[in-house]
């Protein structure tokens, strides 16, 4: 292609509320273009580096042996009603009606769309295993759509659900997929890790995500500094803690005057005792479908956090929301003075799994000004559950090795569905007994368009972007430092259809621009190569810039072909 044709309207200026890298480089490179909060137009670059990743998606998953479909993307109202999700979802649902007053939705995700089709078209387990994937639209009317392509309104998404028809099958085609996404994102060049993820209500490891290591990630990833285990911080276990410090004196349960001494901190200097020794106990409101909700004191040692996500699922709540001191005096509590034993009606309580069994505790006597000390948790019968914020340093649960925290844009997600959708869709099939069973389902994402922003976060400097050699628009960029030079472009031409002959994909920069401006958009576009095309070619001499390290090096110009060939893989 030639840049003096091609719709590549580069920017100097990037727009006022980019904050992210990517986001100021793809729109200043000209690969997209806002028209809308959360909405993008791809221009003839962007479209090539997303066909480009689309490619090794799809080339990838039909190795693995999914077929690829492609469904409404409005979608009827009656399948999310179907499903209990037409409530359920919030408002990033986009939902609306037609001229005769049907409803209708845009598709975030296609489970029901999906469990549709195969609940109509399989009857029977010799039609099993079966997994059917998209790269569609999806719209999910974000609150806060920000960061260009990483988190939009209107984005690009492959999904895949698989049918089974058991467990067993379904967690064989789970690990089959694991491996794929791995093999899809290697190739296209990125440094990632496969974490451990929230599988919210389910629990367990049914769930796992892809993370491209960047520092602008949006999540925080645990990872342990010895071995390979990854997580989710909300999903990341850890081995229990234990304390250095002196443990306090075995006694009797009392209550103790501890006169307006309400924080961590003041109990633990009140009774020089390690806030390890202390419950903390933190009250959040639950909030259910159809508007149901009550309060919940989580307890957990003074030195841990909460983590809002395990807490959520603890409950079964759709969200948990802060509440106000007035509040919980109404419900009876006593803020600062809260604690697990002696609570008034109604209030309910999750301990974090640490404290189970743990000797002479601290805790709220649910009553002003006192503490009770000595609380000796085997005595104590209520629900308890994993709810504690890993920390860094903390040790790691499968090697004891140190964990950390890093940062990751979440690619792709993995996930064990169960009977989640089958049954309340009612789609069955008979088994070889000719028993009538729902799917075992599986469900698997990838963040196709917020591929090119990871692709970008992780592989740029301050001069622009890097593309990676699987998903860069050309492989080549022909500079022609001087295009009113006959010699030059004589043979910048030569080599172009060299190049095109070749089967290298190669861009031509042939405008009536000055070399340094030429340059400065390379790059900012960031093709892996430029093959510079200047005076020297009287010598017969090129040059080659690795757009990574931008080191130029003389080329003759016989060579030169061959040698980008093999660079780019060709
Ligand atoms: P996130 O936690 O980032 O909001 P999610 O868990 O809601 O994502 P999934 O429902 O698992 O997302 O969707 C599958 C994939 O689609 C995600 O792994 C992510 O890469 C991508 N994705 C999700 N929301 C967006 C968005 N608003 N813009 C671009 N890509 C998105
Ligand atoms: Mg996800």
């Amino acid at each position: 292609m030639r840049f003096s044709k091609m719709l590549i309207p580069t920017l100097k200026e990037a727009p006022s509320d980019a904050v992210l890298v990517s986001h100021k480089y793809l729109i200043r490179a000209g690969f997209i273009q806002s028209v809308g909060s959360g909405l993008y137009n791809f221009l003839p670059l962007g479209k090539m580096v997303l066909d480009n990743v689309k490619n090794v998606v799809k080339e990838e998953l039909d190795k693995a042996g999914c077929q690829e479909v492609d469904l409404a993307f409005v979608t009827p109202a009656s399948l999310w009603i179907e499903s209990g999700r037409f409530e359920k979802y919030g408002k990033e649902l986009l939902r609306f009606k037609d001229r005769k007053d049907n409803d209708f939705v845009l598709g975030p995700t296609h489970e029901e769309m999906m469990v549709n089709l195969v609940r109509q078209t399989v009857k029977s387990y010799k039609q099993l295993p079966l997994n059917l994937y998209q790269i569609k639209t999806k719209f999910r009317d974000e609150i806060r759509p920000r960061f260009g392509l990483m988190r939009g309104r209107e984005f690009l998404m492959k999904d895949g659900y698989s049918f089974h028809k058991d467990e067993e099958d379904m967690k064989r085609e789970f690990d089959n997929m694991e491996q794929t996404y791995s093999r899809i994102f290697k190739r296209l060049g990125l440094d990632f890790r496969v974490v451990e993820a929230d599988s919210g209500a389910i629990g367990g490891s049914g769930s796992k995500e892809f993370m491209v290591l960047a520092d602008s990630g949006e999540d925080t990833v645990v990872v342990c500094e010895e071995c390979d285990y990854g997580a989710n911080i909300e999903a990341a276990i850890r081995k229990p803690a234990i304390c250095e410090a002196e443990a306090p004196e075995e006694g009797i349960k009392a209550k103790f005057h501890t006169p307006d001494i309400t924080k961590i901190d003041e109990l633990s200097e009140f009774f020089h005792l390690d806030p390890y020794y202390i419950i903390k106990t933190v009250a959040k409101k639950a909030l259910y479908d159809g508007g149901e909700e009550k309060i919940v004191l989580f307890a957990l040692r003074g030195s841990d956090e909460l983590q809002e996500t395990k807490a959520c699922n603890s409950v079964n709540a759709n969200e948990l929301i802060d509440i106000d001191d007035e509040e919980l005096q109404e419900a009876g509590l006593i803020p600062g003075f809260m604690g697990i034993l002696n609570l008034p009606e109604g209030i309910e309580v999750v301990v974090d799994n640490e404290l189970k069994k743990a000797p002479c505790m601290v805790c709220g006597a649910n009553e002003k000004d006192y503490h009770l000390v000595n609380v000796n948790m085997i005595e104590y019968e209520g629900r308890y559950d994993d709810l504690i914020a890993v920390q860094e340093g903390d040790r790691c649960a499968k090697c004891g090795g140190r964990l950390k925290y890093t940062k990751g844009i979440e690619v792709g997600h993995i996930f064990q569905l169960g009977t989640r959708y089958s049954e309340p869709l009612n789609a069955t099939f008979l088994d070889e007994n000719g028993k009538s069973k729902p799917f075992v389902m599986g469900t698997y994402g990838i963040g196709v368009s917020r591929l090119l922003a990871a692709i970008i976060e992780q592989h740029h400097d301050d001069k622009g972007c890097k593309w990676t050699m699987q998903s860069t628009p050309f492989k080549v960029e022909i500079i022609v430092s001087n295009i009113s030079d006959e010699l030059q472009k004589q043979n910048a031409e030569k080599l172009y259809n060299q190049m095109i002959e070749d089967g290298i994909d190669v861009l031509i920069d042939d405008r009536k621009e000055r070399f340094g401006f030429k340059m400065k958009d390379f790059e900012l576009i960031g093709i892996p190569y430029g093959l510079i095309v200047g005076k020297k070619i009287s010598d017969g001499i090129v040059e080659i810039v690795d757009r990574d390290t931008l080191q130029k090096e003389e080329i003759n110009i016989n060579d030169v072909i061959e040698i980008l060939r093999v660079r780019a893989g060709v």
